[in-house]
């Protein structure tokens, strides 16, 4: 039995070690379309910061596919032919499969034209989605880069900002939205966090639509829908990604906002797709998109192996869980992004620089966010998962007892 990863991030990779952990004893061969073996991008900063020497971003260690005897096949996936069960990459080599794993992953989506050479030295947009994107901003530093613009104040474009302060350069974050981290916080809990970037020497244009970039040899100023023109070194695109499906181009896999499945992660007949590629129910909405999340691609690839070796698993569905630790002050947030759906209530708690957003629907949690103290984020995050009402809740978060009052021994705090 042969099976096929196409992709070695952490759904591929927990695909490959869930397998070996139950017993499969076929062919693993895993492909990557980038020059290195298995490494976990949230510690992309981390490496970032450390200018390349840190390895810990090989969280599996450098030799995984050896110890799960997998193979490692550095090639990009180029089409799917379903019919015959076999892949071709890039340079027209073949694979057949018995089965296939499709988790490519997803890529940086630039929203913003170029008004500059389209051949250069220099790469018009840098972006953080990959080690080869970072490798490429690094090159540039060392070249002394001192003036760097992130387009995008999600929580990767504020990660990045907030590294690239840290490195000494001078930043500038735009944002179309009126805040920071848009999707997962309102106004009020996100001004004491921009109160922070800023203090840390970052400029933020909120409420800002970044129009174009321009340059004469190569990229030098962003121009702003106000007019305004930002001037830098180097331009950062954090401005979301898109999944990574144009290989399935005429291949019978249906394609949404990512690779659509069934409650079994099949995507089609001995194919199976998850991680940031795929699109899966939200537990806490019902809406179906890509998770994107670390927790839910590593959660994917251990069903997907379960039912590779022939269990019937169904996925329970997504939840959409966040933890900055990035601004002097955890944040934590859980359940449905800001705006997804209307909350019928919203209870909000703030005592001596911490604070408490809850926002429910039908009396069941809709989101929760906690900013600094993060006592209770086990509790919530458990009424949360099972759908369970907050009412019998209420009183001890109204009070700032839910985690002393209600403790229980397998809830972690
Ligand atoms: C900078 C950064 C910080 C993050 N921080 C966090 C965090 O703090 N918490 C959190 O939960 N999540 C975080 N994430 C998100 C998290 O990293 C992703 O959800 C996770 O990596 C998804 O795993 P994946 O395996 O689905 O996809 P990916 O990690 O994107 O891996 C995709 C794999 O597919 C390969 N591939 C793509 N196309 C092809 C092709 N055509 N042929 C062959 N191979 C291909 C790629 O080379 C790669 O090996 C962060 C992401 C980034 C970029």
């Amino acid at each position: 039995m042969r099976i096929l990863i196409a992709g070695a991030g952490p759904a591929g990779t927990a695909v490959a070690e869930s397998l070996r952990e139950m017993g499969f004893e076929g062919e693993i061969l895993m492909f990557t379309a980038e020059p290195f073996p298995p490494y976990s991008p949230p510690v992309l900063a981390e490496y970032l910061e450390s200018k390349g020497k840190s390895r810990t971003l090989f969280w599996k260690g450098e030799d995984f596919t050896e110890r799960v005897n997998a193979g490692l096949i550095y090639r990009k996936i180029s089409a799917l032919d379903m019919g015959n069960k076999r892949i071709i990459t890039s340079d027209g080599v073949e694979y057949t499969y018995d089965k296939l794993v499709l988790a490519t992953g997803a890529r940086m989506w630039i929203p913003v034209e170029c008004e500059c050479p389209q051949e250069g030295p220099k790469e018009k947009f840098y972006n953080f989605k990959s080690l080869t994107a970072v490798n490429k901003l690094l090159d540039e530093l060392r070249k002394g880069a001192e003036r760097a613009v992130v387009i995008g104040a999600g929580f990767i474009g504020m990660e990045i900002a907030l590294t690239l302060r840290e490195m000494g350069l001078k930043v500038t974050v735009v944002e179309m939205m009126d805040r920071i981290l848009p999707r997962m916080v309102n106004k009020t809990i996100a001004r004491p966090l921009e109160e922070e970037v800023r203090k840390r020497g970052i400029e933020l244009r909120l409420n800002s639509k970044a129009v174009f970039l321009r340059g004469r040899e190569t990229a030098e100023e962003l121009v702003l829908e106000s007019g305004e023109v930002i001037k830098a070194e180097l331009f950062i695109a954090a401005t979301g990604v898109r999944p990574n499906v144009d290989f399935l181009k005429d291949s019978g896999i249906s394609v949404g906002r990512g690779i659509k499945v069934n409650e079994y992660l099949e995507a089609g007949p001995d194919v199976y797709a998850g991680g940031d590629v795929a699109e899966v129910r939200d537990i806490v909405t019902g809406n179906v998109y890509p998770h994107a999340i670390y927790p839910e691609a590593v959660a994917q690839g251990k069903v997907i192996a379960a039912n590779l070796m022939g269990y019937r698993i169904p996925y329970p569905g997504a939840l959409n869980m966040n933890s900055l630790h990035h601004f002097g002050l955890p944040l934590i947030s859980e359940g449905a992004m800001e705006g997804e759906e209307e909350p019928d209530e919203e209870i909000f708690l703030e005592r001596g620089g911490n604070i408490k957003r809850l926002l429910l629907k039908d009396g069941k949690i809709l989101r929760f966010e906690l900013v600094g103290d993060k006592k209770g984020a086990g509790l919530l995050h458990w009424i949360t998962v099972r759908r369970l009402s907050f009412q019998p809740y209420r009183e001890a978060f109204l009070r700032g007892r839910l985690n002393t009052a209600l403790k229980m021994p397998f809830v972690s705090s």
